[in-house]
């Protein structure tokens, strides 16, 4: 099962600007199925945590309190080929390379304001669902 799904969050710029509801539009209408989702506000100690791995990346500090200064929504998607099919939906980090017509491309502000979050393998989508949701949680 875990290898049909990725997790993702729509990060603070997103929320922040209004964009959430067009881009859980584009996430359905690319055929993902929402197994959880919920809005809520990571600390500056989470967001350290779930970013463990980039703790040692120049950007470590600016990314952290990002990502704790407003609300974003967490959420474990289901599809075949779900980390692949994700990560070429939201398009490359840096919105300036993402792909026209890609989440990134169409919403996102900078390379650290970019609007969503997308798991890199199974394992990671595993690990970072877990983060957020208990398997009760899930649809
Ligand atoms: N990031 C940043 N500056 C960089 C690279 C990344 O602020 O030079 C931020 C950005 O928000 C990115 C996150 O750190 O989404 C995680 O980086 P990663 O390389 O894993 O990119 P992603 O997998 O999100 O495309
Ligand atoms: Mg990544």
């Amino acid at each position: 099962m875990s290898t049909h799904r990725t997790f993702t969050m729509i990060k603070p710029d997103a929320t922040g600007a209004g964009h959430t509801g067009k881009i859980i539009d584009r996430i359905i209408e690319a055929g993902f199925t929402i197994k959880a989702m919920k809005w809520t506000r990571l600390s500056l100690e989470d967001a350290q945590a779930f970013y463990g791995v980039h703790a040692e990346r120049p950007f470590f500090g600016e990314l952290t309190e990002y990502m704790s200064s407003a609300p974003i929504v967490a959420a474990i998607l289901e599809k075949d080929d779900a980390v692949a099919d994700f990560r070429t939906l939201i398009g490359a980090t840096n919105p300036a390379e993402a792909a026209p017509g890609t989440i990134r491309a169409d919403f996102a502000e900078s390379i650290a304001a970019n609007a969503v979050h997308g798991s890199d393998s199974d394992e990671n989508a595993a690990i970072e669902g877990s983060f957020f949701f208990s398997q009760r949680e899930l649809a």
